[in-house]
């Protein structure tokens, strides 16, 4: 087993794109109907392998890029894997969650809409697939999967903005990260999904009112995890449970991944709170990176302490 693993991106998604867009994302121009790219995919993830090997190891999951005009979030997998392969062997902290634990970063999982918010349309949400009976775009990804779908905080207009899709996993995208999961279940102990903004650390349930079965551990490890982000710039987060605490909101990757039994899974909104919104600027991408790194860590770090 590998400790880090970059998801090349494009396994996941349906871009057939030149590539230019990503210094060093060569992988933008592979089709992934094809097999045999598939195996170039893999090529090319293998670069970005650090840590130790072993059999059955506790792995963390994390992604990017859900929303495409959520721009901070693909910078912050970047970031993540960057500062992981940086700092391997030189960071007792970084070292250690490297070599006990796997991380699965998928740095952007909605490829074709951030594209999209890059050329055509920068506040572009969704993902770019179309629909029978339709002349609108895009399905809203996190409220696609299986989790209430569709029953609170989303749409069956394929015009609107939180569109939950003709069905749970209707998207290639959001079937390709369930399908990751659910064959990797057993070793997966977090799931960890970056949005922006708000300054919220989220965890089940958005699709009802209700608790989830460790509530108590989850608000309390949310509590000191968004201490800790606030150590390195007093940036505050507010934390809770998803319905109450942003808005109640069916189909979530966060919530589908809790039933499956990932006890600790957790949405970040980072920042701002809107002053810039989707917009952050440049000069607050590095701060926000590096107090979310500290945020991963520390749940990381949790994690390894809580197995089951
Ligand atoms: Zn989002």
């Amino acid at each position: 087993m590998l400790a880090l693993l970059v998801l090349v991106t494009v396994a996941l998604a349906s871009a057939h794109h030149g590539g230019e867009h990503f210094e060093g994302e060569k992988v933008f121009r592979v089709n992934v109907e094809d097999e045999n790219h598939i195996n170039i995919i893999r090529e090319l993830a293998s670069t970005t392998q650090v840590g130790k090997a072993g059999q059955n190891k506790p792995a963390i999951f994390m992604d990017c890029g859900f929303h495409a005009r959520e721009w901070i979030s693909p910078a912050f997998c970047q970031w993540f894997v960057r500062e992981a392969v940086r700092t391997y062997g030189r960071e007792i902290q970084v070292t250690e969650l490297l070599d006990k634990l796997d991380f699965y970063v998928l740095p952007v999982l909605n490829i074709d809409g951030y594209i999209y918010t890059w050329t055509k349309s920068r506040f572009w949400r969704k993902t770019r697939s179309t629909h029978t009976g339709s002349s609108c775009i895009g399905t809203d990804p996190n409220r696609n999967f299986d989790a209430g779908w569709c029953e609170i905080g989303a749409s069956r207009n394929p015009c609107d903005e939180t569109y939950c899709g003709p069905a749970a996993e209707s998207e290639k995208e959001t079937k390709a990260l369930a399908d990751f999961i659910r064959n990797k279940l057993s070793s997966i102990k977090a799931y960890l999904t970056i949005h922006s903004y708000s300054q919220m650390m989220i965890y089940p349930y958005s699709y009802a009112y209700k608790l989830g079965e460790n509530n108590a551990e989850l608000n309390a490890l949310a509590k000191a995890t968004v201490k800790e982000l606030a150590s390195l710039h007093g940036t505050k987060y507010t934390y809770g449970p998803g319905a109450t605490t942003i808005y109640p909101a069916a189909g979530g990757s966060d919530d589908w991944a809790y039933d499956q039994g990932i006890r600790y899974s957790f949405t970040f909104e980072l920042r701002d709170t809107g002053r810039y919104g989707f917009l952050l600027p440049e000069s607050q991408i590095r701060a926000t990176c590096e107090e979310t790194f500290l945020a991963i860590k520390y749940v990381a770090s949790y994690v390894l302490e809580h197995l089951y």
